[in-house]
């Protein structure tokens, strides 16, 4: 008989603190028993959701079927050399405890990404990134259950096919690998991204005339997450709820001609706009309604002020894409995951 736990509470187990009961739950904290409840699912039609940190879901009020909470512990150090040192984390190992595990050995490479909420094994879905830095930047390998045949693997990072909050996880194959574990490359080397200027400024500040560290980074990454986004302990949110879009050119050329304080960047043939900037011009910063709102200090963030739920949310999310799109005529696209998944209806 595998360990389920009935009706369990997932208020505290989501970012938003959105008051969510799932109809069974389950806590991962081997293979094996991941292993069995594969099994499981071959002759069952629950659905199942993987959940990590809970910080890139939007969880419903009753979350049917089973919630698999990964838990899976464990680093470890596959090689160290001063070019190159590879370091294999479990999937439930918490993100930012292994960004700074890694800093403090002198490991470098994640300091950009500091204080993102979550596990490991999330990490990859979105390939999470910030200030310059993307997890597929430092990925060799990340081991998978295939819940098809129940089986162990290892996918190469080009295997993960990669892209901007995207990935096989998430786009491709969603729900068909469970990660367990995933090996990053980092180096000895100190050499710190610095492409952001806000970034650099906050490090030169904190460096004091001395050479700037990885450390400094990541010391200058937390300083400036703390000032900018809010602390889902005290806001429930899930940080970015819409990704910045892409326009071509054209496109581009003439929204700069109506909008030349728009905020965007080229990357390839294509521009990226900043959905922050799209949706503080609609007029929606710091606006509220009913227990949900757009944080104050930045309009990409949609927060929690303590009694909201999904359903909330969506609307607001909904009255957000509706004015970007008839202002600007860009389609935003929501990053996390509304579970279960929404039903559009026209
Ligand atoms: C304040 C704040 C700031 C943030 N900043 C950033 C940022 O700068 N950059 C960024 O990219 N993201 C950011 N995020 C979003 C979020 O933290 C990341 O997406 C994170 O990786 C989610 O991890 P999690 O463990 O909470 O995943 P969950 O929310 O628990 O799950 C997310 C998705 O991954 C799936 N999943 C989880 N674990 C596994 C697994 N082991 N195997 C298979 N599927 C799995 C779930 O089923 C779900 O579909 C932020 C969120 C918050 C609240």
């Amino acid at each position: 008989m595998l360990p389920f736990q009935e009706r369990v509470e997932l208020t505290q187990l989501n970012t938003f603190g959105f008051y969510s009961i799932a109809e069974r739950y389950i806590k991962i904290e081997s293979v094996d028993l991941l292993q069995q409840l594969v099994d499981h699912q071959h002759h069952s039609t629950d659905p199942l959701l993987v959940l990590g940190g809970g910080s890139n879901l939007i969880l419903d009020d009753e979350v049917p079927g089973i919630v698999a909470h990964m838990r899976l512990r464990g680093k470890q150090l596959l090689k160290v050399a001063q070019d190159e040192v590879l370091l294999k984390v479990s999937a439930g190992e918490a993100w930012h405890e292994t960004v700074e595990y890694a800093v403090n050995q002198g490991f470098y490479g994640l300091e950009n990404l500091a204080l993102i909420p979550g596990t490991v094994g999330a990490a990859p879905i979105q390939n999470i990134g910030a200030y310059g830095v993307e997890l597929q930047d430092r990925v060799v390998s990340v081991e998978v259950l295939d819940i098809h045949s129940n089986s162990l693997h290892h996918l190469t990072k080009d295997q993960c096919q990669f892209g901007y909050r995207d990935s096989l996880f998430k786009s491709l194959d969603p729900g068909r690998y469970i990660i367990l574990s995933v090996t990053f490359a980092l180096t000895r080397n100190p050499t710190p991204q610095l492409d952001y200027l806000a970034l650099k400024e906050q490090c030169e500040m904190l460096a004091q005339g001395v050479t700037i560290t990885p450390k400094h980074v990541f010391e200058a990454v937390c300083a400036i997450r703390q000032a900018k986004l809010p602390d889902p302990n005290h806001l429930g949110n899930v940080g970015s709820f819409f990704k910045n879009p892409y326009v071509d050119p054209s496109t581009y050329a003439q929204l700069m001609e109506s909008y030349p304080n728009l905020v965007g960047f080229v990357e390839a043939d294509k521009y990226k706009l900043a959905a922050g900037w799209l949706i503080e011009a609609c007029g929606f910063k710091g606006y509220r309604s009913k227990s949900v709102g757009v944080y104050d200090k930045q309009a990409l963030v949609l927060v929690n002020y303590g009694q909201g739920n999904r359903a909330q949310i969506e609307a607001l999310a909904g009255q957000i894409y509706r004015s970007v799109l008839e202002r600007f005529g860009v389609a935003l696209e929501v990053e996390p995951r509304y579970y279960p998944a929404l039903i559009l209806s026209e």
